[in-house]
């Protein structure tokens, strides 16, 4: 029996399946209940929610969620060997946990989830980023989710709240301060992890907005945002040249001046460089 729930302690869960840790899937199990329980509650009321879990491993994250009270958790793995471990977690919590085996970056979850949707998860390293920026780029906005709760390397989690003038300021920044609210919830050691990683971790919370912060296509921004720390270096006049030959006349129309550096560069501004690019591709 462990502190949270009337299954037994993760140890023993690890070592009667053999989940022995893979380093290819990016496996660094959470094995203190207490602190997957802290990770869960990051994620604010869960009661009358849906979580999505990517990577639910042994499950300690997963027991974490469900003793804190979701009212659903569907989970999404790819190692099959985890999966007799979470089927005894689905058996705690009749009716309450639904386990996929397959690969998060392939499986399509909307079909299974009813709003309002939270996603937590320790994401594998390997494809955190990827799911993050999918998660970030939906057709629509407001996105299927409320909330992304999620475990990234420190570095990649400093990347997404950085502000202008950082330098860990840049693309990931932009796509996910602009039309959601990004902070760091709770920093972790290695020694956190069975076996521990080589960095320190740390768990991000993202709240979608209702609309972005300012207007803009998506996809027009994603461009110029791309193109503009492709060189950060460079000033603006020479990284946007891809823009075309009237880069200096966009970044005026934007309120840029053509000798500023993509780090310097804030939401708004951004976001009208943006509209201006759109307005002169219509014509
Ligand atoms: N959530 C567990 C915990 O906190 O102890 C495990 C976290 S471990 C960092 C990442 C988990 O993601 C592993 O269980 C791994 O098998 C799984 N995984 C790796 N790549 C995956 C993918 N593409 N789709 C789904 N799960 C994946």
């Amino acid at each position: 029996m462990s502190a949270i729930d009337d299954l037994p302690p993760l140890r023993e869960v690890i070592a009667r399946h053999g989940l022995s840790a893979r380093k290819a899937l990016g496996q660094n199990f959470l094995l203190d209940l207490n602190l997957t329980a802290r990770i869960a509650r990051a994620a604010g009321d869960l009661s009358g929610a849906d979580v999505l879990e990517v990577g639910p491993g042994p499950g300690g994250l997963t027991r974490g969620l469900l003793a804190e009270g979701a009212r659903r958790v569907l989970a999404v793995e790819k190692d099959a060997r985890c999966l007799p471990a979470l089927e005894e977690i689905a058996a705690a919590y009749p009716g309450r946990l639904t386990v996929i085996h397959g690969d998060a970056l392939e499986v399509d979850p909307l079909a299974h989830l009813s709003r309002p949707v939270k996603v937590v998860a320790n994401l594998p390293y390997n494809v955190g980023t990827e799911l993050l920026v999918r998660w970030l780029t939906p057709k629509v906005w407001p996105p299927f989710w409320d909330s992304l709760t999620l475990m990234f390397q420190r570095e990649v989690a400093e990347r997404i709240v950085a502000p202008p003038g950082s330098r860990t300021y840049g693309r990931l920044a932009v796509l996910a301060q602009w039309r959601a609210e990004a902070r760091i919830v709770m920093q972790l050691p290695p020694a956190a992890f069975t076996p521990p990683p080589k960095v320190s971790s740390a768990v991000v919370r993202l709240e979608a907005l209702p609309a972005p912060r300012y207007p803009a296509d998506p996809a027009v921004l994603s461009r110029v945002v791309a193109m503009a720390f492709g060189q950060r270096r460079k000033m603006l006049r020479s990284a946007l040249k891809g823009l075309g030959p009237d880069v200096g006349d966009l970044l005026s129309a934007a309120g840029i001046a053509p000798t500023a550096r993509a780090e310097d560069i804030g939401l708004e501004a951004f976001c009208a460089l943006a509209r201006a690019v759109a307005a002169r591709d219509r014509g």
